[in-house]
């Protein structure tokens, strides 16, 4: 069910403390962690603690948590002292959606070209 976690999911069980992450950032509603494969100096995931399959999904079943990993997106930025960065929330697995649990990736801390590849 939308919002409760998933035995099977990898980032509820970064959530439940069940696999390591690099945390740098935690609210009560949200966690934030560097990417295991980095795609540029700064890469964080922002991640609602409950599971959302994507961001359409978290929009439409809690918009509150919505906005929440929203605002925690530039609150990485500041802490991570970036002035540009991209937000990105791939969708499907022809975007490149590889975890089905509503993740922001954060990146910065180089150029970014556009369009995206
Ligand atoms: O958008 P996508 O679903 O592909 O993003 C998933 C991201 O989760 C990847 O960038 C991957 O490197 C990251 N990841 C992670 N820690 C894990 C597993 C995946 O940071 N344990």
């Amino acid at each position: 069910m939308a919002g409760e976690p998933q035995d099977d999911c990898l980032f509820c069980k970064i959530v439940a403390g069940q696999i390591p992450a690099t945390i740098v950032r935690e609210t009560e509603t949200t966690v934030a962690f560097r990417d295991i494969n980095p795609q540029a100096p700064t890469h964080v995931l922002v991640i609602p603690k409950a599971h959302y399959q994507d961001a359409a999904a978290l929009a439409a079943g809690a918009p509150e948590l919505a906005a929440d990993v929203l605002r925690e997106t530039r609150a990485v930025a500041d802490q991570e002292k970036l002035d540009s960065y991209r937000t990105i929330f791939n969708t499907g697995t022809g975007a490149g959606q590889t975890v089905w649990h509503t993740h922001a990736h954060v990146l910065g801390g180089r150029g970014l070209e556009w369009p995206p590849g």
